[in-house]
């Protein structure tokens, strides 16, 4: 793909992957510049995790590239691995052993030691706010602190590229504030790409740039701002009574205004930069046809039904890929 920035930090080139009959990845492209933070958002079932996995190394794709600070997952797998930090969903520290403890055990896995590993301990100690919880024990810890203290353990290489997928499961909303700070902070003084997975869109709208992902497509990308103020305007969803139908109302408005009104699960949904007034018209015009009315700021949800004509939701997971139950999943 020549358009394509040579100095992105991850180059993604119409990767394909299959399960049996499933395309989870369905030929997606897209950069990730160096020092941005970039979030990949779409529904569970969607496809992260397994373009997490390709770009973690740990699968390969059935066609396609991806390139990772320079080095090509697929060719040079090692090289990836010396510049990227990964967390992964589940979590991978021993709550037997101290924050301390965790990253020496860790940071011997990369084969660092002496003074060396101990001055890297505290630079990511640092980073994460962790330097007075050294000492504590991983499992004493509150699910924020145990995922810093994870990513702490990543930054002992001192990654050029750091990937998390679905950093905040499980973590109450404090703590996913504090969460988004940390990558923030590592992105602005430290210089980290980071690439985070998520299903949350007030998440994804924190993110430098966003890329959402849908059956294994990527539907938008952008900054936040851009894909929003790429829709219409405001967005006026109407309930419709029974008697008229969706359809048939959509149609009829659509006639009557001029502007393109989509169904969607049962709504008739438009946009306008003049959403009150067009609202307020609407209802004169269509008495008793409407049940109800909201009007709302486009958000990130909208860009999702403007690009797929579906609501935000589950798709196609399999019974064995739904969330563990235990696991908390907002
Ligand atoms: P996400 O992380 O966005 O929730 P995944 O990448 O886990 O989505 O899954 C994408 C699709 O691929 C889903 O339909 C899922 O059921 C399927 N899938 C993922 N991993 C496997 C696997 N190991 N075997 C079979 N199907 C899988
Ligand atoms: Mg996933």
């Amino acid at each position: 793909m020549s358009n394509l920035d040579p100095h992105a930090a991850i180059v993604v080139s119409d990767l394909v992957k299959s399960f049996g009959e499933r395309r989870a990845l369905d030929g997606i492209s897209l950069e990730v510049r160096r020092g941005e933070l970039f979030c990949l958002l779409g529904p569970n079932g969607g496809g992260k995790s397994t373009l997490f996995r390709i770009l973690a190394t740990l699968s390969l794709p059935d066609s396609g590239s991806a390139v990772i600070a320079g080095h090509d997952v697929m060719t040079d797998a090692p090289s990836v691995r010396a510049r990227l930090g990964v967390v992964f969903q589940s979590p991978s520290l021993d709550g037997k052993l101290t924050i301390l403890e965790n990253l020496r055990c860790g940071g011997a896995l990369y084969g660092l030691r002496g003074a060396e590993l101990e001055s890297r301990i505290r630079d990511a100690a640092t980073a994460l706010n962790l330097s007075d919880r050294l000492s504590d024990l991983v499992e004493t810890l509150s699910g924020g602190l145990q995922r810093r203290a994870e990513i702490a353990k990543c930054l002992l290489i001192r990654p050029d590229v750091l990937l998390l997928d679905e950093p905040s499961t499980g973590l109450d909303p404090g703590a996913r504030l504090d969460l988004w700070a940390a990558l923030e902070d590592l992105r602005t003084k430290h210089g980290v790409t980071v690439l985070c997975t998520t299903h949350l869109m007030e998440e994804a709208a924190r993110a430098d740039r966003v890329g959402i992902v849908s059956a294994g497509k990527l539907v938008a990308i952008g900054t936040p701002e851009e894909l929003t103020s790429a829709l219409g305007g405001d967005v006026i969803s109407l309930g419709v009574a029974k008697e008229i139908g969706a359809d048939l109302l959509s149609k009829r408005i659509t006639e009557k205004t001029g502007l393109p009104a989509s169904v969607v699960e049962g709504e008739v949904r438009l946009e306008s930069r003049e959403a009150y007034n067009l609202a307020a018209r609407i209802a004169g015009d269509f008495p008793g046809e409407i049940s109800s009315l909201r009007i709302a700021r486009p958000t990130l949800e909208d860009v999702f039904v403007a690009r797929t004509g579906r609501l935000f939701a589950d798709e196609h997971l399999e019974p064995d890929s739904r969330p563990a139950p235990k696991k908390k999943r907002h």
